[in-house]
């Protein structure tokens, strides 16, 4: 009886969160820093072997060697490449791929087996690259695909796992997934940026990208999300009639985590399984939808950030099934509240820790008090001339519910600079040049009892989809389901070719401060500091000649754009039939998803919506039988098309207007049969876990 109630007691004991004790394990399952020291320190090396990559060439066996004693050290026997296939989100769980091989050796003849991992076993693997959306740069009969370990992102242990971070490329080194192109923008920038930064009189080491990636889940019971097909198979509702209770208090953003409800324990267990890996989870809270929340990290390194990113993503999903709920990732999981986003905060930094987007600390770390606006000129030009490539990256099929809705920012590319920082670029290309220092305003509450504190002079602007704030673009358009890869190949890839520009310009003689000045006056359009939500400005946008491309398959397209693909071969990111393959391959993603939520839609009203109506002798029973055969012809024409691209136009409109028609009659049945005979769970029972939760048991 005692140790029975002792037990009870140990788990209900409060998280020791007020200790660093908590934190005992942060970063235990990763190679690196100290966990790989001690490992290496033992194979006659260090830590110091890892951050130079020729690593991979001539200590992969001491390397191997060291992570074999500490995977075992840490219960884990076995490995795997893990790579990144083209068009994972939505659908693929974890967004990966991995193959997972015992780390041990088994002899035929004994019988016996030891521990084996050998260092070409570490650096390299091979696949199969027919297997995974290709867009046609592989075929059954040449299906070489080669995995190589990408040494920018540390390689860490999970379960039994050991996984190592690799590029996936073909027999012939062609890009087969997100990663690839992501490492050679990074080579772009960084060569591009060191050459205009010398150009500037400032000569440091090395540039990276850095990026923080803000992620938003919905949280909803198990139990209702494994009654409903939809979300099941994409993800999404197709259907659904509004709660009588949405956002118009704003009551969810921020409160309280509930401890009466499953939410909190289930973030804060998927915070410590991140913790572990050493992913910084710094912050959580509720988002503005119902069942809506937030996880944002600390910042790091492009590739590092976007590993852990898919990671936490993974987590999400598995951990939210252990507390009795389901996670979805998905951009548009609901109609009529908002959608979910991932902001890419994204700057550019010197590996010794300047930040170059940094104003203060870009003039001091060069001398040269105009090296900023440089900068910025080739950004703000960059966001001008590849505008429509940012809108393409973004393109998901999940992002076309909610980019031009008041929720994310429209599909109009253009940046948010604030007064301040427009001010002084403005007097800057009309010859004022100088160091820019960043105001900052005394504010006063009106009460002796709070007393005055200081703030930034800049407003904060969430309708633009490109702010600057402080050090830091945002890009605050990007889809939650995303990889974003994509995204930071085009914000690398970009800026180099303007880094590019501007560096070849000065060496051949011209004045930088001319440089920048023109490009500025090129491109000063794209900086807009309104209300991106209202549409008499995104008309005056859309004729000020920004980028505006509302199709998410129209944005695809323009992966293949004459100007984009020499972008891509001009920073040496893509080859043309790289732009070609990837093209199709965002278009069959786009028709893929699209397909299913059709073919969901055909189900659950034959086999839900229609017997309910039948059962309760209402509803529009006729219009639906009708719309089943809409649906059946529409998915058929989209089979018929002749290319993915028409495939995906066809689609488009299938789901955007078609299906958005069908879905009133659905609601509008949901809306009159009586609860008792309505079969599927109900926008109510998925969304609002304070009111609704009866499954949670301490
Ligand atoms: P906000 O409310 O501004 O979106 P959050 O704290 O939710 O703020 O998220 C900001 C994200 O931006 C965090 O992941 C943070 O680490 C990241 N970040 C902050 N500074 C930089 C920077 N210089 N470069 C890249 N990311 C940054
Ligand atoms: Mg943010």
């Amino acid at each position: 009886m005692l140790s029975r109630l002792s037990s009870i007691a140990a788990r209900r004991a409060p998280a020791r969160f007020a200790s660093l004790a908590a934190y005992e394990d942060y970063g235990s399952t990763v190679f690196k820093g100290d966990v790989a020291d001690a490992y290496l320190k033992k194979q006659g090396s260090s830590a110091e072997l890892l951050n130079d990559p020729t690593w991979t060439e001539h200590s992969a066996d001491i390397v191997a060697a060291a992570i074999l004693d500490w995977a075992v050290d840490n219960g884990a026997d076995s490995y795997c490449h893990w790579f990144q296939p083209m068009a994972a989100s939505g659908v693929r769980h974890g967004l990966t791929g991995q193959v997972q091989n015992k780390m041990i050796e088994f002899d035929r003849v004994t019988n016996k087996i030891k521990f084996d991992f050998k260092g070409k076993d570490l650096i390299r693997g091979e696949t199969d690259g027919s297997s995974f959306p290709n867009g046609g740069l592989r075929a059954t009969h040449t299906a070489g695909g080669y995995l190589a370990h990408d040494t920018s992102s540390p390689i860490f242990l999970r379960g039994d796992i050991v996984h190592i971070p690799s590029a996936f490329v073909s027999y012939y080194g062609t890009a087969l997934d997100e990663k690839t192109p992501l490492l050679r923008s990074n080579e772009a920038l960084n060569t591009q940026g060191l050459r205009l930064l010398k150009a500037l009189g400032y000569e440091p080491k090395e540039l990276v990208a850095n990026i923080g990636l803000e992620q938003e889940i919905f949280l909803i019971p198990r139990e209702q999300y494994l009654r409903r097909m939809d979300l099941q198979m994409t993800g999404r509702t197709i259907m659904g009639k509004d709660a009588p209770r949405g956002q118009e208090m704003c009551d969810h953003y921020m409160a309280a985590m509930s401890t009466a409800q499953p939410a909190l324990e289930a973030m804060q267990e998927m915070q410590q399984e991140c913790w572990k890996m050493g992913i910084p989870l710094k912050t959580r809270h509720r988002e503005v939808a119902p069942g809506q929340y937030e996880f944002a990290p600390l910042f790091g390194t492009n590739t590092t950030q976007i590993d852990q990113n898919i990671m936490v993503m993974q987590v999400i999903e598995e951990v939210a099934a252990k507390h009795g709920l389901a996670a979805l990732l998905q951009e548009k999981p609901f109609a009529n509240i908002n959608g979910s986003g991932k902001h890419n905060n994204w700057s550019i930094g010197t590996t010794d820790g300047i930040n170059i987007l940094n104003p203060e600390q870009l003039s001091k770390a060069s001398g040269n008090d105009n090296a900023f606006a440089v900068v910025m000129s080739a950004i703000i030009s960059a966001i001008d001339t590849h505008g429509d490539l940012m809108r393409m990256s973004i393109a998901t099929p999940g992002n076309d519910f909610r980019l031009g809705a008041c929720e994310a920012p429209p599909a109009i590319t253009s940046t948010y600079l604030g007064d301040d920082m427009t001010n002084y670029l403005e007097a800057f290309k009309d010859g004022k040049t100088g160091a820019y220092s960043p105001g900052t305003k005394n504010m006063q509450m009106g009460t002796r009892y709070v007393r005055p504190i200081s703030i930034p002079a800049e407003d904060r602007n969430r309708t633009s989809p490109f702010p600057y704030g402080g050090a830091r673009f945002e890009f605050r358009a990007v889809g939650s389901a995303q990889n974003t890869s994509m995204v930071n190949t085009v914000l690398n890839t970009m800026t180099a070719q303007k880094f590019k520009h501007f560096a070849d310009a000065i060496e051949a003689g011209a004045d930088p401060i001319k440089v920048a000045q023109d490009a500025l006056n090129d491109s000063w359009k794209v900086i807009f500091n309104g209300d991106n939500y209202d549409e008499a400005n995104q008309e005056m946008l859309t004729k000020n000649g920004l980028w505006r491309i509302d199709s998410a398959v129209e944005a695809n397209h323009k992966m293949v754009d004459p100007k984009n693909i020499a972008l891509f071969e001009e920073m040496k990111v893509l080859q043309a039939d790289e732009c070609h393959a990837r093209e199709n391959v965002l278009h069959d993603h786009y028709t893929g998803t699209v397909e299913m939520e059709a073919l969901c839609m055909i189900d659950m009203i034959n086999q839900h919506v229609i017997p309910s109506c039948k059962d309760a002798e209402v509803g529009p029973v006729s219009d639906l039988a009708t719309s089943v055969d809409t649906l059946k012809a529409a998915v058929a024409a989209i089979h018929a098309a002749e290319t993915p691209y028409e495939a995906a136009t066809l689609a488009r409109v299938l789901r955007l207007e078609t299906m958005v028609d069908i879905r009133e009659f659905c609601d509008a049945a949901e809306g009159v049969v009586p609860a008792d005979l309505w079969t599927l769970p109900t926008y109510k029972e998925m969304l609002f876990l304070d009111q609704t939760d009866a499954s949670y048991v301490m």
